[in-house]
């Protein structure tokens, strides 16, 4: 996460002086690469004037590379050195590409904090290494358009990289001799290529459906500032699924079962599956030929058989459009527009689907697969100094995709500050000691949305020492969580009465990916019941905890004003708690500590009035008064 973007307010040069600065949609199937010439944002196309370049690197034994539609077509042939969907792996861990570990050869680096490296035939290759190849292949015709005077690039990342993918990204740009002016969201993107940056007030919502994933956000635009306010989609959804439903449907068609296809016909029938996909958004039925164990297939599949066999995958990205609207606390009516990205939004199907959902038509004047790259390029030129005047600035903000909370006593996570809060953010919140005489405090930061620590993911641990001895409940710890407007989080703990403070900047090596994001969030809401019960329960055992361990400093310290039967009830009582303390029947463990605070209920009394005689001990009237 980064956010808070202010566009330096530049100065207008000379025509001569003109900067050129490229602006980079590095996707996950394709990327492509556009520059503002003339006054007009344009896409620059390779030498056979092809836009998109797919995001595909195949490696040779002697080290060379080939990028784009050349490393496709080494992709039957030989699969393992031709590396595809490198983005899901920028900045992840090795144990947060479990999933997707199937699909690449993965190996651990032997430095570098367990970051993946993928395992090729011209040695081990850092998926920021992959990435760089494909910006090195954008660059190359960036500078053979516009010459080699280019100044830097705008690069787009999804709305919820975190701050590790973003370095990654950023790092890659650097390998490949790019100067990133700024790393900009995606729909961010797409809304300044609509001009939406231009005096527009109102609330819009990005719907991206790329190759393999599907992400939504709604972006609100007040006075000159651009606010993400939520975000969403699955990480596990695109086009592909697409293509995978249309092949299902031509091999049914055509009375052949999958397995009798050998890999290469499995290969080749995905391309053409692919190819067919995309004619029927603009044709009504398709042609499917392939070949299944050698011999020649063909299915006729129209655009409808093709919709109906589809309509569960556009349902799930509206079900994702409905969550993300609620969760910027909005109704369809309330969005101003819907800006349409990613090629497999040209499908009637999904256009459709927007249309029910948001009640108005997508706007759609754009090509949706160059609509983020077409917004780097307007966000690159301003930044590159070529626009001058005060309406030309952007302020934009992010929201933090995972709630971010403390572990109190039980391993129960309490929310210091909610997800999708805007960044930059500072919350407090006053916690307390557990045990009388506690001197120090472990603070343990971690992110998600589950009740119990055990379900979140841990981001840091620290500890408040030196807090005065007193009673528990006594203390006043004030944690205060501050966000900056980079992402960064940083925590501090304060004892109120003493001032005693300790702070820690949590910057973990690499941070939740989008998979886990969603992971987290699709567990948070299944889980809702259950975690509530189980909150419940934790806070059922704490409160065990804490009245046996009050009851037993109590009885240490004024046992003598007790009966030695009384102390003996009492002791009865205690047993009886730490029975059931740590089972899970909610009911028994309930009734065992009332039963136990009302056994106490006159030794607390007795307390009291002994510490007041105490306390008035050897003191004259007019003193007390
Ligand atoms: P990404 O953001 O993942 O890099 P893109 O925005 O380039 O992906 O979208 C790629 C997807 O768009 C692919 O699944 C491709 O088949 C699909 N696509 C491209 N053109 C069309 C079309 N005319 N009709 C349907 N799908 C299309
Ligand atoms: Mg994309």
């Amino acid at each position: 996460m980064a956010l808070l973007q202010i566009s330096e307010p530049g100065m207008a040069p000379a025509p001569h002086q003109r900067r050129l600065a490229v602006g980079i949609d590095l996707g996950t199937t394709n990327s492509l690469g556009a520059a503002v010439r003339s006054g007009i944002a344009e896409v620059l196309p390779d030498e056979e004037g092809r836009m998109l370049l797919p995001s595909a690197v195949h490696y040779r034994p002697d080290g060379s590379a080939r990028i784009g539609h050349a490393a496709l077509a080494e992709r039957a042939a030989d699969p393992r050195n031709t590396i595809v969907s490198v983005k899901r792996l920028m900045g992840r861990g090795r144990d947060e590409v479990a999933t997707d570990g199937a699909r690449y050869d993965l190996a651990e680096a032997a430095t570098g904090g367990g970051q993946v490296r993928l395992s090729t035939t011209a040695g081990f290759k850092s998926p920021v290494e992959v990435s760089a190849e494909i910006l090195a292949t954008l660059r190359q015709r960036a500078e053979d358009t516009l010459g080699d005077d280019l100044v830097g690039a705008v690069i787009t990342v999804p709305a919820y990289f975190d701050d590790a993918q973003r370095q990654a990204t950023k790092d890659a740009a650097q390998l490949a001799g790019l100067d990133v002016l700024r790393l900009l969201n995606e729909p961010t993107a797409a809304a300044i290529a609509y001009g939406l940056d231009h005096g527009v007030e109102g609330n819009y919502a990005v719907y991206d459906l790329g190759g393999g994933t599907f992400d939504v956000s709604i972006l609100r635009l007040t006075h000159g500032v651009f606010e993400v306010l939520a975000t969403g989609g699955d990480t596990a959804l695109g086009g592909d699924d697409f293509d995978a439903r249309l092949a299902g449907l031509a091999t049914v068609a055509a009375g052949v079962v999958a397995g009798q296809l050998s890999d290469a016909e499995h290969a080749r029938f995905a391309a053409v599956a692919r190819a067919a996909k995309e004619d029927l958004t603009d044709a009504l039925i398709v042609d499917v030929a392939f070949d299944a164990a050698g011999v020649h297939r063909h299915a006729a599949i129209s655009r409808d058989a093709f919709a109906a066999a589809t309509s569960d995958l556009v349902d799930r990205t509206v079900e994702s459009a409905r969550r993300c609207l609620r969760d910027a606390k909005l109704q369809a009516v309330d969005i101003a527009g819907v800006v349409l990205v990613g090629g497999a939004t040209r499908m009637p199907q999904v256009r459709a689907a927007v249309e029910r959902c948001f009640g108005k038509p997508p706007l759609i004047d754009l090509d949706p697969d160059r609509v983020v790259a077409l917004g780097a390029a307007m966000q690159a030129d301003a930044l590159a100094g070529n626009r001058a005047g005060d309406g030309e600035q952007w302020l934009l903000l992010d929201v933090i995709p995972l709630s971010l909370g403390v572990e109190t006593m039980g391993g129960l996570a309490e929310k210091i500050i909610a997800r999708n809060s805007t960044l930059p953010v500072a919350r407090a919140q006053e916690f307390t000691t557990f045990k009388d005489g506690q001197t120090a405090m472990a603070i343990h930061v971690v992110q998600g949305e589950r009740e119990l620590v055990s379900d979140c993911r841990s981001l840091a641990r620290f500890e408040l020492r030196g807090i005065p001895p007193m009673t528990a409940g006594a203390a006043r710890i004030r944690v205060t969580y501050q966000v900056d407007a980079d992402g960064l989080l940083s925590v501090s703990a304060r004892e109120i009465t003493s001032n005693v403070e300790a702070r820690i900047a949590v910057k973990p090596s690499y941070g939740l990916g989008d998979d886990e994001v969603a992971r987290m969030l699709q567990d948070s809401f299944g889980a809702a019941d259950s975690d509530m019960r189980a909150r419940a329960l934790r806070e059922q055992q704490v409160e065990a905890a804490r009245i046996v361990a009050a009851t037993e400093s109590a009885l240490g310290a004024d046992a003598a004003l007790l009966d030695p039967p009384q102390v003996e009830r009492i002791r009865c009582q205690i047993d009886a708690v730490r029975q059931v303390a740590d089972g899970v029947d909610h009911a028994a463990i309930k009734d065992a500590i009332d039963a136990l605070s009302h056994g106490t209920e006159r030794f607390a009394e007795l307390r009291m009035d002994a510490s007041v005689r105490r306390a008035l001990a050897g003191k004259r009237l007019d003193e007390i008064a």
